[in-house]
C-alpha cells in the first residue's frame, strides 16, 4: 500500500525536473519574459506571509573629521500584511513614527504611510513589472556571495507613468527570481526627487527567496522654488524576519511529543521528586518566565533558542563561577529580535535585544551588561508570577509592548548596578574593562542623536552610567584617562555581529573577517551602514518540512 501511494509521486517530480530543464530559456528575451514570470509569481507567493518589519532612520549632518554622523533618528516596528498587498499594522502600541518623519515622501508614496513607503522596497513595481512598461536590458554575470546571477538595468518606457521603477537587478540563474533591487521609484524624468534603495532577497530553501533586508540612503534635498530644506539627508534600514513564525511550529511540536510519547522517559519513581513548597514556588516562577518567552517567540520577537543564547551563557557562566554563585534554576539566556539597545531580565532569564549585542565591540563589553543584568537575578528582583497562568499570555498582537513591560523601579536599578559592579570585579573581565567603559561612554556621547535606538520597547535602557567599570579602573587609576589605542572600536555599527534567517529567526554570530586598520570616519559606532550579503542557497527547510513529511508517512501506514 505505502509503495503504491510513494511511487507515483516520484515519478512525477522527475518528469516534472526534466521538462523544467528542457524549458530553460535560451534567449535574452526568454530570459527576460522568465524573469517578469517568476517576480509576478513571487507577488502572489508572498500574500501567505505576514513577517515582521522594523525600519530604522538616523537623520544625518555634516562631521569635518567625520564625514555625516546621526542626528536624530526614527524607529518602526510593524507586522507586514502582504496579503492586502504592501499593508503594515504597527506593533507599538504609539506610533513609533511621526507621519511627517521626512518632510514628505516625493512620487508615489503618500506622506501618511511612510513606513509603507519602506516596505514597498521589497518589490520591484507591484502594478506592472513587465516588458509593457519597462526597458529590461542584460547587463553582466555576477556573484554575490555563491549564487551566480544575471545583471539586467530596467528603465521604465517613456509611457509607463510616474513612479515607476529606475534601476538594477540581480536575477539568479537557475530559476530566474530576483535576489537583489538597486535603485529608486522614480518620476517620469530623471530630475524629479526619489529616493535610493538597495533591497536584498535571501534564500530560505529550494525556491523562495524572502525579502529580508532594505538599504535607503538620501542626501539633503531643497525645494526647488522656497530654497527651503524639504528633508535632511538619512540612512535607512529595513529589515524582515519571523515569515515562518506560527505557521508550521504547533504542528511540529505536537508530532515530536507524540514520537516522544512512544518511548517513556527512564522511570524515576525511586527518586524525591515531590515538591516542596519552596521548589514549587520557584517551578512558578520558571513556569511565568517560559509563558512568556514562548509567548513572544511565537510573535517572532524573540529568536528561538540557538548559538547566541550560549555564548551569553557562558559568558553568565564564567561570571558565576569565578563569583562561587549557584544559581538554581539556572539562568538562562535569550536574545530580542528588535534592532533597538535593551535589556531586561524575568526571573532567571536575562534578555538582551540583537541590536545590543550587535554593537557590543568585545566580550568584556558583553560582560559589562549580562554583570548588571545578572545583578537583578542575584538580588531576586521579583518578576510578575501572574503570566504563570496560561491566559495572562494572550492578548492581541498589539497590546504586547504595554501588556509586557519588565522595566525596573529607579531603586532596583541602583542596587543592580551595585551588585553587577561586585560581580565583575571579581571576574576575568575585570582585567580587560576599559573596552566596556570605552562603549559605555561612546553610548553617554550619542545618546541625544540616536533617542529611538536606545528607547526600549520591553526592558530598560542600556546604563551608561560609568559606576560599574569606574571602581574596576580604580585599580589602575590611569586607565579611566588614558587615551584609547588608535584603532579601538568604542562601538560597532548597527547590525554588526549577528546574521538572522528571516525564516525561521534563528541568529548566527557573523562570520566576516577582520576589517584590519580602520580611518576613524570608518568606525562608525552606533551608525546604520549599507547591506551587502554573502547569498547563499539552502537546501529545503530541514529544520520544519521533515517532520511534516515524517506526519504524513505515518498517517497513511494507519488502517
Ligand atoms: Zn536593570
Amino acid at each position: 500500500m505505502r509503495s503504491r501511494k510513494i511511487l507515483p509521486a516520484i515519478l512525477a517530480l522527475s518528469a516534472m525536473s526534466i521538462v523544467a530543464r528542457a524549458q530553460q530559456p535560451s534567449t535574452e528575451s526568454e530570459v527576460v519574459d522568465k524573469v517578469v514570470r517568476q517576480e509576478q509569481a513571487e507577488v502572489e507567493l508572498l500574500r501567505q506571509y505576514s513577517p515582521l518589519v522594523e525600519t530604522y532612520i538616523q537623520n544625518l549632518r555634516a562631521d569635518k573629521q567625520l564625514g555625516a554622523v546621526p542626528d536624530g533618528d526614527k524607529y518602526f516596528l510593524g507586522r507586514a500584511e502582504l496579503a492586502k498587498g504592501v499593508d503594515l499594522e504597527p506593533l507599538e502600541h504609539e506610533a513609533g513614527m511621526k507621519q511627517k518623519v521626512l518632510g514628505g515622501f516625493a512620487g508615489f508614496f503618500s506622506t501618511e504611510f511612510v513606513p509603507r513607503g519602506f516596505l514597498q522596497m521589497i518589490f520591484l513595481d507591484t502594478n506592472g513589472f513587465d516588458r509593457q512598461h519597462y526597458k529590461i536590458e542584460y547587463a553582466r554575470r555576477e556573484f554575490l556571495g555563491e549564487v551566480r546571477c544575471l545583471v539586467f538595468d530596467v528603465d521604465p518606457l517613456p509611457k509607463a507613468g510616474k513612479g515607476r521603477f529606475v534601476g538594477r537587478i540581480w536575477v539568479e540563474d537557475q530559476d530566474f527570481h530576483i535576489v537583489r533591487i538597486n535603485g529608486a521609484y522614480g518620476g517620469s524624468s530623471l530630475t524629479s526627487h526619489y529616493f535610493n534603495f538597495d533591497s536584498w532577497r535571501v534564500n530560505a530553501g529550494k525556491n523562495q527567496w524572502l525579502p529580508a533586508f532594505v538599504f535607503t540612503e538620501q542626501g539633503s534635498v531643497r525645494d526647488e522654488q522656497t530654497r527651503k530644506m524639504r528633508f535632511k539627508a538619512f540612512r535607512a534600514q529595513t529589515r524582515l524576519w519571523g515569515y515562518n513564525i506560527g505557521r508550521v511550529q504547533g504542528e511540529q511540536e505536537l508530532s515530536k511529543i507524540l514520537v516522544e510519547g512512544l518511548n517513556p522517559a527512564n522511570d524515576q519513581s525511586e527518586g524525591a521528586n515531590d515538591y516542596s513548597p519552596f521548589q514549587a514556588e520557584r517551578a512558578w516562577a520558571r513556569q511565568a518566565e517560559e509563558n512568556v518567552m514562548e509567548r513572544l517567540e511565537r510573535q517572532g520577537l524573540i529568536a528561538p533558542r540557538g548559538e547566541v543564547d550560549k555564548v551569553l551563557e557562558t559568558v553568565i557562566n564564567n561570571l558565576e563561577v569565578t563569583n562561587n554563585l549557584d544559581i538554581q534554576p539556572e539562568v538562562r539566556c535569550r536574545v530580542l529580535m528588535t534592532s533597538t539597545l535593551e535589556s531586561f531580565t524575568i526571573g532567571h532569564t536575562i534578555v538582551l535585544s540583537r541590536g545590543l549585542i550587535d554593537v557590543l565591540p568585545d566580550e568584556a563589553s558583553l560582560a559589562a551588561i549580562l554583570v548588571h543584568e545578572l545583578g537583578h537575578v542575584v538580588l531576586g528582583h521579583r518578576m510578575d508570577t501572574q503570566f504563570a497562568f496560561f491566559d495572562s499570555v494572550r492578548f492581541n498582537e498589539k497590546e504586547t509592548f504595554r501588556h509586557f513591560d519588565f522595566a525596573r523601579t529607579p531603586e532596583e536599578e541602583e542596587a543592580a548596578k551595585q551588585k553587577g559592579n561586585e560581580l565583575l570585579n571579581n571576574s576575568p573581565y575585570k582585567e580587560q574593562s576599559s573596552t566596556a567603559q570605552l562603549f559605555l561612554q561612546a553610548l553617554k556621547n550619542r545618546a541625544k542623536e540616536i533617542p529611538n535606538l536606545i528607547s526600549p520597547h520591553l526592558g530598560d535602557r542600556v546604563s551608561t552610567s560609568l559606576t560599574i567599570v569606574a571602581a574596576v579602573s580604580s585599580a589602575q587609576p590611569s586607565a579611566a584617562e588614558a587615551k584609547p589605542s588608535a584603532n579601538a572600536i568604542a562601538a560597532l555599527p548597527l547590525g554588526g555581529r549577528i546574521k538572522v534567517d528571516p525564516w525561521n529567526d534563528q541568529l548566527r554570530m557573523l562570520k566576516s573577517k577582520p576589517a584590519g586598520l580602520l580611518a576613524e570616519s570608518e568606525k562608525r559606532p552606533f551608525e546604520l551602514t549599507p547591506f551587502v550579503l554573502y547569498l547563499t542557497r539552502q537546501g529545503e527547510h530541514p529544520s520544519t518540512e521533515a517532520p511534516n513529511v515524517a506526519a504524513k508517512a505515518d498517517s497513511e501506514t494507519k488502517p
